[in-house]
């Protein structure tokens, strides 16, 4: 379902990607781990076209996100092609980024109305089931500054969810929370990851949540993949020195 092919990302004289290739299968949850700086969160954002790649192709949903096919030639990808692909990609950030000035309700709906054109009745059932999935189903006519941390950062996993994409990026999501709130969070990803078919990329310095969900877990190390496997190996059994002495650091 996602694919990069030689992705090199630089900022000025540093190469924060590597000519990095890696691959996620449709359904699969995987988890970037890695020393701060590592990449991992540049990753992301070049999958949400927040940042276009210095060299190499991502594909997302066998389209490409950076090219586009013109007359049977590869060329960098227009803003109407990069919306449509986006389309199939959600995110929820480190910092929750509610709407503040619109209700929990609105704040879901607002974006399958005017990006999918779902009818404001639909959105509405779509928002309150999605509600209740978060466990906020009380919540429709709160607004953002009403509600804790957790409450708000499930509030932005449910808007990513309403506009239905095959893959959701979590980029540290419980980072910026009091620490008593974020299991309440993790509890909501781990239940969206078992009850539903989405694949999930996903950057977390959660270890015991990256075990829990992780069909694959790639090591990062100076924007390349150094070692990559189940979380059973990589958590239980690294090859590398490198994992061994960043888990012994984090765990
Ligand atoms: P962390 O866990 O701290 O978020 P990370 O592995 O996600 O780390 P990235 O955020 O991807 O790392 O950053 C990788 C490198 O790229 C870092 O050295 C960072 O300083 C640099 N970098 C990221 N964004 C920019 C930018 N917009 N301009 C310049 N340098 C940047």
């Amino acid at each position: 379902l996602i694919r990069f092919d030689k992705v090199t990302k630089r900022f000025g004289s540093n190469t924060v990607l590597d000519e990095l290739d890696f691959k996620v299968d449709s359904g699969k949850h995987v988890t970037l781990i890695g020393p701060s700086g590592s990449g991992k969160t540049t990753i992301l954002r070049l999958l949400m076209t927040l940042m276009k790649p210095d060299e190499g192709t991502i594909k997302v949903g066998g389209e490409y996100l950076t090219h586009e096919e013109r007359g049977g030639k590869l060329v960098p990808a227009g803003d109407k092609h990069i919306r449509e692909v986006r389309k199939n990609i959600g995110m929820v950030f480190q910092q929750f980024n509610l709407f503040p000035n619109m209700k929990v309700l609105r704040n879901i709906t607002e974006a399958p109305v005017h990006v999918l054109g779902l009818s404001k009745d639909e959105a509405d059932e779509r928002a309150r089931e999605l509600l209740d999935l978060v466990g906020l189903g009380d919540r429709c006519d709160a607004y953002p500054t009403q509600l804790s941390g957790g409450q708000q950062q499930r509030v932005a996993i449910a808007r990513a969810l309403a506009m239905r994409p095959q893959v959701l990026l979590l980029d540290e999501v419980t980072s910026a929370l009091d620490p008593e709130l974020v299991a309440g969070v993790l509890d909501v990803l781990r239940d969206i990851a078992h009850s539903t078919d989405i694949t999930m990329l996903c950057v977390t310095h959660e270890m015991n949540f990256a075990r829990d969900i992780s069909d694959q877990v790639l090591m990062f190390d100076s924007g390349r993949i150094i070692e990559s496997g189940s979380p059973e190996k990589i958590f239980g059994d690294p090859d590398h020195e490198r994992t061994r002495e960043f888990l012994s650091a984090v765990l």
